[in-house]
């Protein structure tokens, strides 16, 4: 299959590097990587990883279907590398010295007792991860509600789909992908992708929309300020100005109700809001439109008639849809989208918000967010409260804990003293990194829990070494909300604990007993105070996994949601008016800087940037720069650049290519030393989820 990259040479290069296993144990387990969820066989011999094959039995292999992409194929070496921890870390004097388990464990628990006593529990906060598995999720919540006794916990959920969670949520009542991947490949006569570059970010996901296009013959629209891959197959590819969804979705919707291509049995029967809503559409003419968004008339028309006309039309939106000022605004309107013209409920239908990391909608749903135990059971209503503070025999508070951006900024005004960080690296993905630095050094205690001494946890003051994916057991959700098993392969390495063992001990160390054998013993805690997980156990998640809610256990899971009645009984529609993004372009920065992701690497690059051939295919970072803008500034390719923000400055490689328009800049996070998130601003924020605008802020470049 194809991903836009080139299997073969990196698959050369890797047996060159490796060498092929003669025989090999085969181990089932889940990707870590993207929320696709594609399943692969860790090959083993000697007890090491020497490689990645696939299961083509749909049984195995409900997703993939054996199909991986470079990521999944290729990027497992970081398991073996020699810069694993191996060993807790204490500092002492500016270095880091080894620790036994007993001397870390316990100066931490006192360092984080020393701080509650002293400032009370909501001066200390914890970063989740949406790497780890859900079991480690489920527990670093209890650890922040019951041992620290605060709902300051969050995770880079907030960074990416925090908006979909309140913008689906408040359409619908359940912020989640409301149908099935397989629904894309084979389903959806129209399928309309916004704000995804998915055959690079899913790209199992993308090869499915593909296909669906090439051999069924689906029609396919792509949204999208660059020219991404799918737009080459599309029959519209409208190349707006970033950060005008609100307008470009609102000129279709015009166009549906002027044209009477609307669904309006679906909207009396099932929604609420249609009024006020058509009301403000109204100013919104494609011509309107055009004139706020750059897409020419016509192609917002062409674009809303196949999508209304189509039998079944499927959203696809990703990062490039959510990380705005307007995020949860853009994710009602795709909502609205849907609602008008009956696009929810069926297959082939609905809002599927493509998850970026491989635990990223676990993460979320097992209530590693400030304001919700597991399956979203919030933490100012008291019945949820008293259920969880019986099971964990803790009082639990009541209040609303801190986002992860309004953590760093509660660090950096010194109320929040003490960091828990687990599984993330704000170092790179948060941001405005110097004001996360800045946040971070003036924590009086900061612990980190990884498997990489990563930027963050070059910063902390204590460092405990956890496991990766393919040395522990556990389940993974997926982005459409399918649980599925991951395996323990190998054994970690050097002195590297289970990450629940770690906890565990932590929180008993500080004075809340938590004692468990494994992470099957986490999972029947989790499922009995979870409704949407209740039917679950591991023993019907050994085939092809289950997708949410699945109450009871004789229940087959829910690939479709929303289908007789909305979550919230009647679907809600918003009169959404485009707003601009916070910072536009002027004199002094005449750009706009978009950031994102690359298909060889993955979030902070802890794991891909370790893993030689990913890393050797993109090892530095670079800037997309329309063909224009170069000639003006007398770029002539491959060259160094300085792009610069109101808030610093980075050094990076030029890459020349007309896939975006002049005026627009496109550069990735993933590179520490060359970091997108030195440049993007940690003030603009959504107001109701509190995600950063990167996706749009003013920029300069220059050569040098
Ligand atoms: Fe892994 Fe995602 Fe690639 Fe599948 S598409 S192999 S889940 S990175």
């Amino acid at each position: 299959m194809y991903y836009g990259m080139p299997v073969g040479a990196l698959s050369s290069k890797i047996a060159a590097g490796q060498g092929k296993p003669a025989q090999n144990d085969k181990i089932l387990t889940t990707c870590t990587y993207c929320g696709t969820g594609c399943t692969l066989e860790l090959n083993i011999k000697n007890e090491k990883i020497v490689g990645v094959t696939s299961n083509r039995d749909a049984e195995w292999s409900p997703v993939n279907k054996g199909a991986l992409c470079v990521k999944g194929r290729f990027g497992w070496d970081f398991v073996n590398s020699p810069e694993r921890l191996t060993t807790p870390l204490i500092k002492e004097n500016g270095e880091f010295r080894p620790a036994s388990w007993d001397e870390a464990l316990d100066l931490a628990a006192k360092k984080l007792n020393a701080i509650k006593e002293k400032y009370g529990p909501d001066s200390l906060a914890t970063f989740a991860s949406a790497r780890v598995s859900n079991e480690e999720n489920y527990l670093a919540q209890k650890f922040a509600r019951a041992a620290l006794g605060t709902n300051n916990i969050d995770h880079c959920a907030r960074l990416c789909h925090s908006v979909s969670v309140a913008g689906i949520g408040a359409a619908f009542g359940s912020g989640a992908m409301t149908n099935s991947i397989e629904d894309l490949a084979q389903d959806a006569a129209c399928t309309f992708v916004i704000g995804t570059n998915t055959t690079e970010n899913h790209p199992v996901i993308g090869y499915k929309i593909r296909q669906n296009v090439v051999k069924n013959g689906a029609k396919l629209i792509v949204a999208d300020p660059r020219r991404v891959e799918l737009a080459e197959i599309a029959d519209v590819h409208m190349q707006f100005r970033p950060g005008t969804d609100v307008a470009l979705l609102n000129g279709m919707m015009n166009v549906i109700i002027s044209e009477g291509l609307l669904d309006q049995e679906f909207i009396e029967k099932r929604t609420e809001g249609f009024a006020e809503l058509k009301e403000i559409l109204e100013k919104y003419t494609p011509e309107y439109s055009a004139g706020i968004t750059g897409v020419p008339a016509e192609d917002i028309r062409q674009a809303a008639r196949i999508y209304a006309e189509a039998e079944a039309a499927a959203i696809c939106y990703s990062m490039g849809l959510t990380q705005h000022s307007t995020g949860t605004d853009n994710v009602k309107s795709v909502c609205n989208l849907a609602m008008i013209t009956g696009n929810v409920g069926r297959p082939g239908t609905g809002i599927n918000a493509l998850r970026g990391q491989n635990n990223v909608q676990g993460a979320c749903d097992m209530g590693a967010l400030p304001v919700v135990f597991t399956a979203y059971q919030k933490v100012i209503d008291d019945a949820a409260r008293e259920k969880f503070e019986k099971a964990w025999g803790r009082p639990l508070s009541g209040t609303n804990g801190l986002t992860v951006t309004q953590t760093i900024h509660a660090a950096y005004d010194g109320v929040i003293k003490g960091m828990f960080v687990f599984g993330e690296n704000p170092m790179v993905s948060d941001p405005d990194i110097q004001h996360v630095e800045d946040a971070l050094d003036k924590l009086d205690f900061l612990l980190v829990q990884d498997i990489f001494l990563t930027e963050t946890a070059m910063k902390a003051d204590i460092v405990l070494p956890g496991v990766c994916f393919a040395e522990k057991d556990g389940t993974f959700t997926s982005t459409e909300r399918r649980v599925q098993r991951i395996r323990k392969a190998v054994s970690a390495p050097g002195e590297a604990r289970d990450d629940w063992w770690i906890i565990s001990q932590l929180a008993s160390r500080m004075g809340y007993p938590m004692s468990y054998d494994s992470a099957e013993e986490i999972f029947e805690e989790m499922r009995a105070l979870t409704p949407s997980y209740a039917g679950m156990t591991y023993a019907r998640l050994e085939g092809p996994g289950l997708t949410w809610p699945c109450p009871t256990e004789d229940h087959p899971g829910t690939p479709i949601l929303h289908k007789e009645q909305f979550t919230r009984g009647l679907g809600l529609f918003h009169a959404l008016d485009f707003k601009e993004p916070v910072e536009l372009p002027d004199e002094e920065y005449p750009f706009i800087l978009s950031t994102g992701r690359s298909l060889y690497h993955y979030h902070t690059g802890s794991m891909t940037r370790r893993s030689s051939g990913l890393n050797s295919h993109m090892p530095e970072n670079r800037l997309q720069i329309n063909s224009r803008t170069a000639a003006e500034l007398g770029i002539n390719g491959n060259e160094h650049v300085r792009l610069s923000t109101r808030r610093g400055s980075i050094i990076l490689q030029a890459e020349i290519t007309d896939i975006l328009k002049d005026k627009v800049l496109f550069t990735y996070f993933h590179f520490a030393e060359a970091a997108a998130n030195r440049l993007t601003d940690s003030h603009a924020l959504d107001p109701v989820a509190g995600i950063p605008e990167f996706k749009v802020c003013a920029a300069n470049l220059e050569k040098i």
